[in-house]
């Protein structure tokens, strides 16, 4: 259930609302906007469904929320929210750019990788350390190594890190290096590690499952959020389809229906999401005049040799040229790089 409050009500009124619900066990969750604070109730759902506010002094109205995602909704909180990401901001006017090779390969791979990634005019320095791999004989990652390699390397180009975490256990560590978590497809549900990325300060990327409907994807959000960690990024990544021509079927009406639904940011892969180099700059177009908050794009000194997602991987030359395309596309909408 949500409350809405009055433009007029005090601050009185909003403490009787509160004590009214804690009185019974259930928590608020606050929304101050500029014209009304909203109230989210949160807690035993028998208990909420007998609670009376109506008459309460400086309650405007009650909405009964059927979905079971709320602090991740917008009817919970309707103003978009902007996330900041280690000094950078991810909702807002200007849009977020991450781009970097698939896997850590090496420092001289990275370092040829984000000397692209920063002169295309990106803010974050995307690598796998901890490679979720289809195939267990595939390459796995540097682990550890990697990590440090992706921090020494974004510092000293003056980016951000993001990178995944595949194991709740690896917080701390993953936690050390980078600026911003992500959570990947194949663990969209692992509902252990989005509990444990709920106890932590830094943001969640959290992509979309392989498979997911948007309920799940909001849902899986809500884990996280539910924990006390409410700075998460959506990242629409590709769906499974019959389609085979492509890697996965890019569902750029995910965007367009996370915004509706939620006020959290939403940025779009058009690599995993096609698995082909040929089609992320079409579909990066795409995703910036859908309204995506911004871009995660895989970018690879040699694509011809990178140990993962080679086919998927800009050259610099291309990405630079994607960049300032999408520059254009971007003033049109509003909006800037
Ligand atoms: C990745 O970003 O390298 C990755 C493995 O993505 P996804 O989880 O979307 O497959
Ligand atoms: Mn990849």
């Amino acid at each position: 259930m949500i409350i809405v409050m009055s433009p007029g009500a005090t601050q009185e009124d909003l403490a009787k609302v509160t004590r009214k619900l804690e009185r019974v066990g259930l928590k608020a969750h606050l929304s101050t906007g500029e014209e009304r604070t909203i109230v989210g109730v949160i807690g035993d759902k028998k208990t909420i469904a007998n609670l009376e506010m109506n008459m309460m002094s400086g309650v405007e109205k009650t909405v009964r929320i059927t979905e079971k995602y709320k602090l991740v909704s917008r009817e919970f909180h309707p103003e978009d929210s902007v996330i900041d990401v280690a000094g950078v901001p991810v909702g807002g006017k200007r849009l977020v750019v991450m781009a970097g090779p698939c896997s850590v390969e090496s420092i001289e791979q990275l370092r040829e990788a984000a000397r692209a990634v920063k002169d295309g005019g990106a803010q974050f320095l995307r690598g796998g350390a901890f490679k979720p791999r289809t195939s267990p004989y595939d390459f796995q990652g540097l682990a550890e190594d990697g990590l440090k390699m992706l921090r020494q390397v974004a510092d000293e180009f003056g980016l951000k890190v993001v990178t995944e975490i595949v194991d709740k256990d690896d917080i701390d560590l993953v936690g050390e290096y980078a600026d911003l978590y992500q959570v990947g497809a194949r663990n969209m549900q692992n509902f252990q590690l989005l509990k444990a990325l709920g106890k932590v300060k830094k943001p969640v990327m959290l992509k979309r499952g392989l498979s997911a409907t948007i309920s799940e994807w909001l849902n899986a959000a809500e884990y996280i959020a539910a924990g006390g960690n409410e700075q998460i990024i959506f990242c629409e990544r590709g769906i499974r389809t019959y389609e085979t021509f492509t890697r996965n079927t890019l569902d750029l009406s995910a965007v367009a229906a996370v915004k509706e639904l939620s006020h959290l940011p939403v940025i779009v892969d058009p690599s995993h999401g096609t698995g082909r180099w040929q089609m992320v700059q079409p579909m990066a177009r795409g995703a910036v005049a859908v309204g995506a908050d911004g871009l995660i794009i895989e970018v690879h000194p040699h694509p011809e040799i990178a140990l993962s997602d080679g086919d998927q991987s800009l050259k610099p030359g291309k990405f630079n040229a994607v960049m300032q395309e999408l520059r254009e596309i971007a003033a049109v909408m509003g909006r800037t790089i």
